[in-house]
């Protein structure tokens, strides 16, 4: 199975190729490969802050939580929905993580997918990224950004997108004629009785609106219960989700003093594929 990466240089554009621990394109742009088995194509001119994505306490929390399971009810839903739409004509495929953070779901969903595939997880987060790769050795792991993915047009055959946002004008180019993204949002009641702990009043997950250019090729609607049973579990969760950013003191104070929690979780999975 070949898997040599496709990058392509975040600067000019031309094909990286790997030399010793450097990819390197024409015009002699350099990237190091780090020694975790991940190569940073951000350029600093790119960067809008210094740290750009979660921060490693973040992304720590995370794979806490995640390891402990309480979001595995995504995990044969996305899989077989890949494999389902999996167009046969690209051999091997090239599957891309958006957003992948500590490489979970990556991990997990990219190894049981049943065609011959070239795998690659992205987060802007290097911090995140370093976590992910120690993983798994055959997957490509990068740090960029979603408005300038270093990977060449028309080569992606599906985008996996996991509670994260994407920039669906500027990831249309890179997908292969019949490519889809697998988009999981939160779904309508997604951690409700969490919320009403942090907001005054909790409101409803909106749900994902159609993309331009793209048609909906199937959905699938995920509801469970979770009960965390420490403090620390709830604090794992509080800090993964967008809330922790905007929440006051006094709700801070709320979620440090819970012991246990019991919450709705909700995902909905939408296939859009690339008129
Ligand atoms: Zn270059």
């Amino acid at each position: 199975m070949p898997t040599a990466p496709l990058f392509l240089c975040p600067i000019c554009s031309n094909a990286l190729e790997k030399e010793n621990n450097i990819f390197k394109c024409e015009n002699n742009h350099c990237f190091d490969s780090a020694k975790e088995g991940y190569v940073n194509l951000l350029p600093v001119q790119n960067k809008k802050t210094k740290q750009p994505g979660d921060n490693k306490a973040m992304i720590v929390a995370r794979k806490l939580f995640l390891e402990k399971n309480y979001y595995d009810i995504l995990l044969t839903p996305c899989t077989e929905l890949i494999n389902r739409y999996l167009s046969t004509e690209n051999n091997p495929a090239n599957l891309l993580d958006i957003g992948c953070g500590d490489g979970y779901f990556t991990n997990i969903i990219f190894n049981n997918i049943e065609r011959s595939r070239i795998c690659y997880g992205m987060d802007i987060s290097k911090e995140a990224v370093k976590v992910a790769a120690k993983r798994d050795k055959t997957i490509h792991w990068f740090v960029a950004s979603s408005s300038n993915i270093p990977l060449p047009d028309e080569s992606i055959d599906c985008i996996l997108k996991i509670n994260s946002p994407l920039d669906y004008a500027n990831t249309t180019k890179k997908l292969s004629n019949g490519g889809f993204v697998v988009s999981v949002t939160p779904g309508k009641k997604h951690l409700f009785s969490f919320k009403s702990h942090i907001y005054e009043t909790a409101h409803d997950h909106e749900p994902e609106t159609q993309p331009i250019n793209y048609k909906l090729l199937d959905t699938v609607n995920l509801e469970d219960t979770i009960t965390l049973q420490t403090q620390s579990e709830i604090e794992q969760l509080f800090m993964m989700t967008p809330f922790y950013w905007n929440a006051s003191q006094t709700a801070k104070d709320n979620i440090a003093k819970l012991t246990e929690l019991t919450t709705e979780i909700a995902f909905d999975i939408h296939i859009w594929q690339k008129n």
